[in-house]
């Protein structure tokens, strides 16, 4: 869907990223993962050319993206960003049809998928009549997701889009985005420097360091099979443990068939949350429900430490 290939792009002389080849698949989730400064928003922003490339050719549906005009391209990405840039003087409702109504869509057709976007983000419709300035930031970032979606666009492009919020609402978006790209399977793209966000949305993660790809692949990958020691080092040796738990769910590790009496968990909650019941409750052994409260079987402590048995969102094959 979105290819580079040793694409470069200087800043005052210096390579802000570097030689970069990187495919996207169609419907693919990616993450761009890095620290401050490592190029992540600069390849980010050269996709929708709010960047031009200096070297090397970005291609857009097989298409060479420098010879397509750029607001036609635009039009076909949703942009959201941490700022989130909604108009201050616009209600809520004329920010989200901010592009159907420059595509010439009818006025029913934009009320309607005003709606619908609504409705996809949990958004009170109570919110339509307001300005930005009347909303929550949690809000105002459903509604900035909102305006990206709105023409319905081939990719999202997303940068550093819930930095600002806190973890409660962050945690909230992110599951929003994850239901979003199953039911759209819409191609994302999104820029974060949080290792537990690409963690928890990535089907493919870009670690970035210095303007440059370090490695690439599958989270469960990233964690069990580091390319190098920088890879190691920044997923944090201490940490691997818990981040590759974070990957599997408590219902697709039960044990079937077995029950037990007591307070259950729910079958949507990560190992290592999991992990951390299993803690305070001083237990070792814990029942599990699906999301209408039916029995799914039992969590064994123990079994977290088999890792290869947990089916962990990918199927990892666990090194050792
Ligand atoms: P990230 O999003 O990973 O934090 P950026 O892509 O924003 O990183 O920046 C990569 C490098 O390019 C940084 O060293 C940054 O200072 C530099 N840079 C980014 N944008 C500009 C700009 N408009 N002018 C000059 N330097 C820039
Ligand atoms: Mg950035």
């Amino acid at each position: 869907m979105i290819q580079f290939d040793g694409v470069t792009k200087y800043f005052a002389g210096k390579a802000a990223v570097k030689n970069l080849s990187l495919t996207v698949g169609k419907g693919e989730f990616s993450v761009l993962l890095g620290t401050s400064g490592s190029g992540k928003s600069t390849t980010l922003k050269m996709i929708n050319r709010l960047i031009e490339a200096d070297e090397g050719e970005i291609r857009f549906a097989g298409e060479a993206i420098r010879q397509m005009e750029a607001r036609t391209l635009r039009r076909r990405m949703g942009y959201a960003i941490q700022s989130i840039g909604l108009f201050p003087h616009w209600t809520v409702e004329k920010n989200i049809a901010t592009v159907p109504v420059l595509l010439g869509w009818s006025k029913v057709r934009v009320s309607e998928r005003v709606e619908e976007l609504f409705s996809l983000l949990s958004l009170d419709r109570q919110l339509l009549k307001r300005y930005p300035h009347q909303l929550s930031g949690g809000q105002q970032q459903r509604v900035g997701v909102a305006r990206a979606l709105a023409a319905d666009p081939e990719v999202l492009l997303m940068d550093e889009p819930f930095g600002a919020l806190d973890p409660v609402t962050r945690g909230a978006l992110q599951q929003e985005m994850l239901r979003i790209h199953r039911l759209s399977g819409r191609t994302i793209v999104l820029v974060t420097h949080d290792i537990d966000e690409a963690l928890t949305l990535a089907d493919n993660i870009v670690l970035m360091d210095e303007g440059e790809i370090v490695q690439q692949g599958k989270p469960a990958e990233l964690l069990t099979q580091p390319k190098n020691e920088f890879v190691r080092n920044f997923f944090g040796r201490s940490e691997m443990g818990v981040r590759l738990l974070a990957l599997g769910q408590a219902g697709n590790a039960a044990r079937r068939g077995e029950w037990l009496e007591g307070e259950p968990i729910a079958a949507a909650l990560t190992l290592r949350e999991a992990l951390s019941q299993f803690i305070t409750r001083r237990t070792d052994k814990l029942p599990v429900v699906d999301d209408r409260q039916q029995p799914i079987g039992v969590l064994h402590f123990n079994d977290l430490l088999n890792l290869r048995e947990l089916n962990l969102r990918e199927g990892v094959q666990c090194a050792g």
